[in-house]
């Protein structure tokens, strides 16, 4: 591990930095996140639930919250935080770029925009089709995805209303994006959504066989799907659909926004998980600005040229600053060998935690992790809250799964003592259920 990303992960222990209001204000009774929380609730809408915490300063794997408690982050933002927080690159290149030129406008372009969709073709599309690739940037997850879907709505032109996506997929909460998630909970709310929208078993290639037709415009996947509980498809899967999207003229596109830039341990996880299929359009976003919001899509070939003038906008997408943090993230990830970081913490540590008692078992790529509870254990909501309470952040996708998506400078002492954790409270919830 490099000096830099070690002594990021060894923040201070002091909480009562003075020169932080924020902090400041916190050290007292100990009723600051309450009070923030209250505050929180008359002003903000209600549509997360209550937070867990009010957390007032980050550095390195380590966060604060309002009365001083020190975390450890393993969640990292969900899979966004992949350089740990303040990391002195992304200030750095941030600051630069907003002290020279903050925002323009797509009317006009900057070389960090340009120098970003490079770079993102080159990590996307390493292979010939780099030379017809192109790239569209956006500010978050569901807006990359809302492109590629209006990208499919192009393709074809009119003939191919059809567009498939997975059962248990999550692609945002934006209409279009909304329309390509499966969780009825999420959708019915807002029907009617876009239409032509089919799901199809996750996995399954006869079904994606059968549903598959000239009238069929794309299929949308997620190679590890995330928010359904860290699962990966199964071999083979992206090679099939490859293969029979290109039989019928479909377009492939691959949702990379959780697993992509690393987090996998590759720069895609599709490159890991399939190597050699090349779909048609790659969407990013979560770790691409290492926590400042930007979203892309990739496209290659004739998918890369089906958006013309007029046809898609956003007034912030491609914003300099927020390139400017991407680059950042893009040359630290690649200069300090953080991808060969995630993949030998990632395989070690998924190791060792299969290994603790409670744990049935263990998913996903890299530092993308799933940890399936074993039946009659309490719901992962009350096990992550445990884990908070002693001082570690994580989060339960599904009531039997909890997810672990931490930064990558995240130590192998800081992994063991997660570990250590999770076995204690398992144990001490595994003997509740013998005793009761
Ligand atoms: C988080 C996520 C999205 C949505 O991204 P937002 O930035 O929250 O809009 C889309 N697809 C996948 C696979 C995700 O994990």
């Amino acid at each position: 591990m490099t000096t830099q990303a070690r002594t990021l992960s060894e923040a201070p222990a002091s909480t009562t930095d003075s020169t932080d209001p924020a902090a400041g204000a916190a050290i007292g009774d100990g009723s600051a996140n309450a009070n923030w929380l209250n505050r929180y609730t008359d002003a903000v809408m209600n549509t997360f639930g209550a937070p867990g915490r009010v957390l007032v300063r980050g550095r390195g794997v380590r966060v604060w919250d309002a009365d001083g408690k020190e975390y450890t982050d393993l969640l990292a933002g969900i899979a966004v935080n992949c350089l740990g927080h303040a990391h002195p690159a992304i200030v750095e290149a941030v600051t630069d770029q907003l002290s020279t030129l903050g925002h323009v406008s797509n009317f006009f372009t900057t070389p960090a925009q340009v120098r970003l969709a490079e770079e993102l073709i080159s990590l996307t599309f390493p292979g010939p089709a780099a030379r017809e690739s192109r790239v569209f940037l956006a500010n978050s997850g569901t807006e990359a995805n809302e492109a590629a879907f209006k990208i499919a709505r192009r393709h074809g032109g009119g003939s191919r209303p059809r567009v498939l996506a997975l059962q248990d997929a999550f692609h945002g909460r934006t209409m279009g994006a909304l329309a390509l998630t499966y969780k009825a909970a999420y959708r019915e709310p807002f029907e009617p959504l876009p239409g032509g929208v089919e799901f199809i078993p996750a996995g399954d290639v006869g079904a994606l066989r059968n549903a598959l037709g000239p009238d069929v415009a794309a299929l949308i996947v997620e190679p590890i799907q995330g928010e359904a509980g860290v699962r990966e498809l199964p071999a083979g899967y992206l090679e099939a659909a490859r293969e029979l999207t290109k039989a019928v003229g479909a377009l492939l596109i691959i949702d990379e926004v959780q697993t992509g830039m690393g987090r996998s341990g590759a720069w895609m996880a599709h490159h890991l998980i399939a190597p050699g299929v090349v779909p048609d359009v790659v969407t990013l976003a979560k770790g691409l600005g290492g926590g400042i919001p930007i979203g892309a899509v990739v496209a290659t070939g004739e998918a890369a040229t089906l958006l013309g003038p007029g046809q898609h906008g956003t007034t912030f997408g491609g914003n300099p600053v927020a390139c400017a943090a991407a680059l950042a993230v893009i040359e630290t990830i690649g200069s300090q060998d953080l991808l060969g970081r995630v993949e030998r913490l990632g395989s070690a540590w998924a190791r060792d935690l299969a290994a603790v008692d409670g744990v049935d078992q263990v998913r996903g790529r890299g530092l993308l992790i799933g940890i399936g509870l074993t039946e009659g254990l309490p719901p992962a909501g009350e096990i992550a809250a445990a884990l908070a309470a002693r001082g570690f952040i994580v989060n339960a996708p599904r009531p039997d799964t909890i997810r672990l998506a931490p930064p990558f400078i995240l130590s192998d002492d800081d992994a063991r003592a997660f570990t250590t954790a999770l076995s204690e409270v398992l144990t001490r919830a595994l003997s509740e259920k013998v005793g009761s």
